[in-house]
């Protein structure tokens, strides 16, 4: 990553991150849930807000918006249209592009409906770092979000758009969840050699007290039991799991409710 852009993860409650994309001395920020730790770090690298995106209602994303507009009352904030948020101005839907200007980058907006109904995801080219995707808590490190306002079929359509996208691809999400997750992952795919070396690789990464994410979308391919609908192993977990696992969609909604009781 060249050394004039950066994206750096600003650690929030338990387990989020409210990701900070800089250049030079402006920022922006993803999901800020909480404004202490983003003002701290704005102001320890004096860097000046330039626009704030959220990618769903929840709190634990949009509860630091007003204090930080308090202190920046000029700073965009883009979010989702279908989706009630009183501090975005800019309302944003699939297909949209968002630019911004003072980081010289662009983001195109996905819609990923399924954690939330009017969920976004935001796409973009960093310079020197290839593709990067903020994507709330839709995919996460391992795993996904669980579908609270839309569909299995939404949430997995929405996994499926998110697995087009090039492989290199780094995946940003919102929350630290990841060792959890490949405990799960492992039950389903006990003999998946990839995810055990992920296993190894995240809790040492852990031990040490650094992130897991971001990850790249081929890792997530290769060991997320969410995205892995075709897999022969991942068919077998759903039908053991009672599912019907006779099309993808209903493969990942049998993985899906064995993970919400697991
Ligand atoms: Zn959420
Ligand atoms: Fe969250």
């Amino acid at each position: 990553m060249s050394k004039d852009f950066e994206i750096v993860p600003i650690a929030a409650f338990a387990d989020n991150y409210v990701w900070l994309l800089r250049r030079g001395r402006y920022a922006a920020v993803i999901d800020p849930g909480d404004a202490a730790p983003v003002l701290a770090h704005l102001e320890r690298h004096r860097l000046e807000l330039a626009a704030i995106l959220v990618t769903h209602h929840h709190g634990d994303h949009i509860g630091g918006i007003e204090a930080l507009l308090s202190q920046n009352s000029l700073v965009p904030v883009f979010g989702p249209a279908d989706e009630a948020i009183d501090e975005v101005d800019r309302p944003v839907k699939d297909g949209d592009r968002i630019e911004l200007p003072e980081l010289n980058t662009s983001f195109e907006v996905i819609g990923v409906p399924g954690h939330t109904r009017g969920h976004l995801a935001y796409y973009g080219g960093i310079p020197s770092d290839g593709g990067v995707l903020f994507c709330g808590d839709t995919l996460f490190g391992c795993g996904c979000g669980r579908i609270f306002e839309g569909t299995a079929e939404q949430m997995w359509r929405s996994l499926a758009r998110i697995s087009a996208l090039p492989a290199d691809t780094r995946i940003y999400c919102a929350h630290e969840y990841t060792l959890a997750n490949i405990r799960f992952a492992l039950a389903v795919e006990p003999d998946n050699a990839a995810l055990q070396a992920r296993a190894e690789a995240a809790a040492r990464r852990r031990a040490a007290g650094l992130p897991t994410v971001p990850s790249t979308l081929a890792v997530e391919l290769d060991t997320n039991p969410f995205l892995r609908w075709d897999a022969p192993a991942v068919i077998a977990a759903a039908k053991r799991a009672g599912g019907e696992a006779e099309r993808p969609a209903a493969v990942f909604a049998a993985i899906r409710a064995w993970k919400d009781k697991f």
